[in-house]
């Protein structure tokens, strides 16, 4: 009985002991993650400067923003290493890091190339092991939505010193605290197609929230107040989510469309597009040739609302051109369709009248007979011959005995009539 009692007190407080064990983990699993937002640059260190945009202060924006999105998220804390436009060394960001114990330093920039001819995002990250693979988690997931808005994937690197160590301060100094880190370089600020992703306050913004956004999806977080839940998230699904595209909800109020000039030797086709949109930024455009049936390509904005353009047109069947402008939520507004037809390659012979028209047709399908004819083989041509000239005598001879009741008809009336008088 003693034996029994002791048997079940064992089991019972075994199995209280795995409960407890396994609400500890469940507990550690949803420890909040912490996420520290480097702001690139600040104080006399300005970073890039280019189209009246100061590197460290458009990485101020961006930051600010991305942290107000990102608090929007449960189980995440935020810290900037910088709140204002202050000096700080590398090493003081890591350790700033270390001490929130952070998840991952996001090191926020925006680059620039020695002879302006690079474009797109690139992200560089921590080298080693395990560093590298959380790093490399989010990088990737960032890069595919900044190319989901339109900035083109430039890569994903990682660079040592002579040392054997990373070569960026920011990268090494987090790797000495075992943080991995990512130099996020959203755009080149001296290329003009990319001009509409840094130059307004509103374009800046937009950056941060995606940003946010990436970390939310590499993290696994959900938002109540947005509505979105990433905890089974996967990479391969990564597209720019409904609460990142529905912030303006009406399309660009005009798209206006120039023909500035068309050249008929090498028929080069130059067009100025201007768009009125006053919510956010323009970001593609594309045209078609056949009033909207099929498009080409998704070009970039290289201005924020207006572009010059060229492409080639030709005398065709259909030539409706149209523009399609796209803004930064996807919504898009036609251009007035041209004819081209009637504006470059108006028709310069006789005006024909009806009848006219009419015989040409009648001509036209004679002479496709003709052809048709001309091309049978010619034991099919005797053929034919022979079965026309029988069809044509059946139908002389059917013609004339018609003819002929007919007379007969008409005597026998006349007769019975004439018959019918005389009585
Ligand atoms: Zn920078």
């Amino acid at each position: 009985m003693y034996k029994k009692f002791w048997i079940s007190v064992t089991f019972l407080i075994l199995l209280c002991l795995c409960l407890w064990v396994q609400l500890d983990i469940t507990a550690e699993a949803k420890r909040d993650v912490i996420i520290v937002i480097d702001p690139g640059h600040g104080g006399t260190n300005m970073g890039a400067r280019y189209n009246g945009v100061i590197e460290k202060e458009a990485t101020m924006k961006v930051a600010v923003a991305m942290k107000e999105e990102l608090e929007k998220y449960e189980g995440v804390v935020v810290y900037l290493t910088r709140t204002g436009d202050e000096s700080i060394e590398l090493l003081d960001r890591a350790k700033f890091a270390r001490d929130m114990k952070a998840d991952i330093v996001l090191s926020l920039h925006f680059n620039m190339s020695e002879a302006h001819d690079l474009r797109g995002s690139e992200m560089w990250i921590s080298s080693t092991g395990g560093l590298k693979q959380e790093a490399e988690h989010f990088a990737k997931i960032e890069q595919m939505l900044l190319k989901e808005y339109g900035i083109a994937k430039r890569g994903c690197f990682t660079r040592l010193n002579d040392e054997g160590t990373d070569y960026y301060g920011i990268i090494r100094e987090s790797a000495d605290f075992q943080i991995p880190a990512v130099i996020v370089e959203h755009c080149y600020l001296d290329r003009a197609e990319e001009y509409a992703f840094y130059d307004t306050d509103a374009a800046l913004d937009r950056l941060g929230r995606i940003d946010a956004t990436a970390v939310a999806m590499a993290y696994k977080l959900s938002s109540e107040e947005l509505g979105v839940d990433y905890s089974r998230h996967y990479v391969s699904n990564t597209k720019l989510p409904e609460h990142l595209l529905t912030e303006d909800v009406t399309p660009p109020s005009e798209v206006s469309l120039d023909i500035v000039d068309y050249n008929e030797n090498n028929h080069q086709l130059s067009l100025h597009l201007k768009v009125a949109e006053e919510e956010s930024t323009m970001v593609y455009y594309q045209y078609s040739f056949n009033g909207g049936k099929t498009f080409s390509n998704k070009l970039p904005f290289y201005t924020n609302h207006e572009v010059d353009f060229v492409t080639q047109a030709y005398p065709s069947t259909d030539n409706s051109f149209v523009v399609r402008a796209y803004n930064a939520y996807g919504l898009y507004t036609d251009s007035e369709v041209y004819d081209l037809n009637e504006l470059l390659f108006p028709y310069d012979g006789p005006v024909l009248r009806e009848e006219d028209i009419v015989t040409e047709f009648i001509t036209s399908v004679l002479d496709d007979i003709e052809t048709f004819a001309d091309e049978l083989p010619p034991e099919i041509k005797s053929a034919a011959t022979i079965v026309l000239i029988v069809g044509s005598i059946w139908g002389i001879v059917t013609v004339i005995v018609l003819f002929m009741q007919q007379r007969s008809k008409h005597k026998i009336v006349e007769e019975y009539q004439s018959e019918a008088k005389g009585a």
